[in-house]
């Protein structure tokens, strides 16, 4: 069985990042991330403090702006807006989700397409799905995609079963899969809530893609010997008597599952560092395109 380990190919695009970054800089370029946060959300702010480190390690300009809860949809807007026309910022993100008066898919329109590095407005997820090397695909699949990549995994011809149908995991990964390609041209078959037998749907997988958000959904039942699994769930569950109080699992239950796997993503330390990783090469992306 192989451990897929994120940690160790997330550096590996950190790196080529950092040589991305030195060829801008020769040419007096240097990429530039916003990012918004609404509210006082813990984990939000962990994941927005978490972006603005790994952009200060990297050597990217980076701008934290955090906006109390109370925050109009109107000075959200005005935000964006100061962004979109800012020569400095090549890539801008509004931490999800916001508070409940503000309507995400308002502010995710607003945001100017060709700095949408997290790949959410309509006019990147068409050019996903046409195709175009232009758009900006969202960093959770566009990471797992590249884990199977880096760990050699075949996916020409390949039965993919994606769980999960959102628009951040589930639908842009699917589109990933089938497109044509490296890394790609799998048959793909997305599975969610309604599907019926998924047990049967998951034995039939070469490689099982979870992104459900329940903890250890996928047990050994659903797995063929020697298929691969990419676990993107990451859920917080209960440990009475460690320092935290509390765990993160994935949305596959490792420890029945791995042993018949060829492959399998860890969580803590799988999709995770992916993500954080292609957001910074989204970044250099915008800025490599907005020139
Ligand atoms: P959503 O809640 O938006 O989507 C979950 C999907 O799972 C839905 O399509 C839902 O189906 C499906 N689902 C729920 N229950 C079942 C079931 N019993 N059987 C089959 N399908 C089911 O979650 P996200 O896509 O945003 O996130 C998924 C997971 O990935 C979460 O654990 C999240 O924390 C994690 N995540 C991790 C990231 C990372 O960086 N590693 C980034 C983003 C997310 P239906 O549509 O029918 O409701």
């Amino acid at each position: 069985m192989q451990l897929i380990s994120g940690t160790q190919i997330a550096s590996q695009v950190l790196e080529e990042c950092q040589r991305e970054i030195a060829e801008l800089a020769a040419r007096g370029l240097k990429p530039g991330l916003a990012v918004i946060l609404v509210g006082d959300d813990p984990a939000s702010r962990a994941y927005v403090r978490s972006k603005d480190k790994k952009c200060k390690d990297l050597g990217l300009h980076s701008v934290k702006v955090e906006l109390p809860a109370t925050t109009t949809q109107d000075e959200l807007l005005a935000q964006v807006r100061r962004f979109n026309a800012d020569p400095a910022i090549h890539g801008i993100l509004v931490q999800s989700p916001p508070p409940k008066h503000i309507d995400e898919a308002v502010i995710v329109r607003a945001i100017d397409p060709m700095k949408d590095v997290d790949g959410f407005h309509p006019v990147n997820v068409a050019k996903l799905a046409l195709e175009d090397p232009t758009g900006f695909v969202p960093c959770t699949p566009l990471g797992c995609q590249r884990l199977l990549i880096a760990a050699g995994i075949e996916t020409d011809g390949a039965n993919v079963v994606v769980v999960g149908r959102s628009m951040i995991v589930g639908k842009p990964m699917a589109l990933l899969m089938m497109a044509k390609g490296k890394g790609a041209n799998a048959t793909v078959t997305v599975a969610h809530s309604r599907t019926r037998d998924l047990v049967g749907v998951c034995q039939r997988a070469d490689i099982i893609i979870a992104a459900i958000g329940r903890p250890e959904f996928i047990k050994a039942q659903h797995v063929r010997e020697g298929a691969v699994v990419i676990d993107v769930g990451i859920n917080r569950v209960d440990a009475p008597g460690t320092e935290k109080g509390y765990k993160l699992v994935g949305d596959v239950a490792f420890d029945e599952v791995a042993p018949k796997c060829r492959a399998i993503t860890p969580v803590p330390g799988g999709v995770g560092p992916m993500t954080i990783a292609m957001l910074m090469s989204n970044t250099i992306k915008a800025c490599r395109q907005l020139g």
